[in-house]
């Protein structure tokens, strides 16, 4: 009986001396969802030099690990960190730097806004807002300059749409932008009425006043991303696509994240314009742990909010009209042919059907068929039903945002009609094509939170809880497909998938912790999700309070 007891105490203290990996961190006692390819859910991580090294079970990692840190999830609920695969993170960060207009209920509560906040501010700056939307108003018509010329005759006042494909600018704006009555321009509209310019300017007629606002000093631009940075961490996100900057705002972004101080990924797409070409043309792409720069950002139409899609047939709700696309199709035929060349990514911008049809067909003629270039349509939002085959012959990304569904449904159907608002927000159509389908928002234009992403894309029904029975219920998207948009679909679209955007061996620990557990929570609740943490790199970004 003596030898083989002496066996067991021998192997035990010959097991526990075995040296165990010093690792930095380890998770513990999570529900840790790691969207690997068997969407396989674990109970720890260890973590070391802001990478995972191990995901498994507790005793697994326990036995094998020594952490200088660890943390308890208490049985929480541990997911990759969230991306956002199409917003405007800088327009968002120096958008909190103006004045808010979203959710205004009215042109009066906007002259309400604008005089409180006339009297606090500089009287002899501009005056900005962002984010009115008349479809949210009683009388839902563009409103005029009128009030605002008597309100502010010599201070300068912006004030962009929601969507920023239109704006409203007073007559003290539109002088020192040299826009009279009469302005003709292609790709955009300024807006006059008996003659006389209302203020509305719509698509590029925006940009011949938002060209004169001063630009934001460097303190300010640093203030507004990190600003930005911290309202996005607060709801889980870990990576943001930047869709249509300057190649001086991502030199900016570049050097304020290699001070340490920015800490979001973001995946920078450039605006087409020469001087970016001329950037990128001789230093190729740009990419470091923390930025990604390879793509293009094009624009085809306008949006369908202000009428600024560009439709195959006149829109429902104003005869004759079908909107317009902002460049020729030959403009994007030859920045097709450049990207193509240069082995860079084109991520286009189109709504209507027309817009989006334009696009597919200049996209197919220089893909030729299954490829891996990942080119993309941003927003994708409207298709006519002959076109969704273009995207999986052609492995064209259809890059949507499910907010956008749940926010249009009030008026789309007065803009398209009853059959054609079938192929809008088709988002499960979509996703067939490819069998992959990357989600964003659009932030500013909606709302930050992946969790409304997550609720409009599986219930499609608003914050509100509207409609009862979801918008067209059949282009929902099942839970791990909404998550799997959210994180490794959004990695892909960025050519990221093998350094984030799942829970495994050898990528980023960009992870977050979740009060509840968005995959089979009660779809009432699902809104009221918290986010308890957010780690970048292995690195506690974001703390509940
Ligand atoms: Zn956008």
């Amino acid at each position: 009986m003596i030898k083989p007891l002496l066996a067991i105490v021998t192997s035990i203290l010959l097991f526990s001396s075995k040296e165990k990996t010093p690792v930095d961190l380890i998770i513990q006692h999570g529900t840790i969802y790691t969207v690997d390819s068997a969407l396989s859910v674990a109970e720890a991580m260890a973590v070391i030099d802001g990478k995972i090294v191990a995901v498994g079970s507790d005793a697994a990692i326990s036995e094998t690990y020594l952490a200088k840190e660890t943390i308890d999830a208490k049985g929480q609920f541990v997911y990759p960190g969230f991306i956002d695969a199409h917003a405007h993170f800088t327009g968002y960060g120096l958008g909190l730097q103006t004045i808010d207009l979203v959710g205004t209920e009215s042109w009066e509560d906007i002259l309400h806004r604008l005089n409180d906040q006339g009297k606090s501010t500089d009287s002899s700056s501009w005056l900005i807002g962002r984010g009115w939307d008349q479809n949210d108003w009683p009388v839902k018509e563009f409103p005029g300059k009128g009030k605002l010329d008597s309100m502010f005759p010599h201070r300068p006042v912006f004030l962009t749409r929601v969507d920023g494909h239109a704006a409203i600018a007073n007559q003290a704006a539109l002088d020192r932008s040299g826009v009279k009555a009469g302005y003709t321009l292609s790709g955009g509209q300024v807006e006059t009425k008996n003659g006389q310019l209302t203020g509305i300017l719509i698509d590029n007629a925006v940009a011949l006043v938002r060209k004169n606002i001063p630009p934001v000093s460097i303190t300010q631009f640093k203030q507004a991303l990190l600003q930005a940075q911290e309202n996005c961490f607060a709801v889980g996100l870990t990576t943001v696509d930047d869709c249509g900057l300057d190649y001086e705002t991502i030199l900016a972004i570049d050097s304020l994240q290699k001070t340490g101080e920015l800490k979001m990924r973001i995946y920078a797409m450039l605006s087409d314009n020469k001087k970016n070409f001329d950037f990128i043309l001789p230093k190729g792409k740009i990419k470091t742990d923390l930025l990604n720069v390879r793509s293009f950002k094009v624009y085809a139409d306008g949006a369908l909010g202000s009428r600024g899609a560009c439709l195959l047939q006149p829109y429902t709700d104003k005869p004759g009209w079908t909107g317009f696309l902002l460049s020729s199709a030959a403009h994007f035929d030859s920045v097709a042919g450049i990207l193509q060349k240069l082995g860079l990514q084109m991520c286009t911008h189109a709504i209507g059907d027309s817009g989006n049809r334009v696009i597919l067909q200049i996209y197919a003629r220089h893909l030729q068929g299954k490829n891996d270039l990942r080119w993309r349509i941003e927003h994708a939002q409207v298709i006519n039903k002959n076109d969704f085959k273009l995207f999986g012959e052609n492995n064209i990304v259809p890059s949507v945002q499910p907010t956008h569904a749940t926010s249009d449904m009030y008026w789309a159907t007065d803009r398209l009609g009853k059959e054609r608002v079938k192929g809008a927000y088709a988002y499960h159509d979509l996703l067939n094509q490819n069998g992959w389908l990357p989600l964003g928002t659009d932030f500013p234009v909606e709302d930050i939170s992946p969790f409304k992403t997550f609720y409009a894309a599986v219930i499609r029904k608003d914050a509100k809880g509207f409609p009862e029975n979801g918008f067209q219920v059949k282009n929902a998207l099942s839970r791990t497909d909404a998550l799997r948009g959210m994180t490794i679909w959004a990695a892909k679209a960025n050519f990221e998938e093998t350094e984030k955007g799942s829970l495994e061996k050898g990528k980023f620990a960009d992870f977050i912790i979740l009060d509840q557990n968005i995959m089979k929570t009660d779809p009432a609740k699902i809104l009221q999700t918290q986010v308890i943490a957010t780690f970048v790199n292995g690195r506690e970004v974001y703390k509940k309070q």
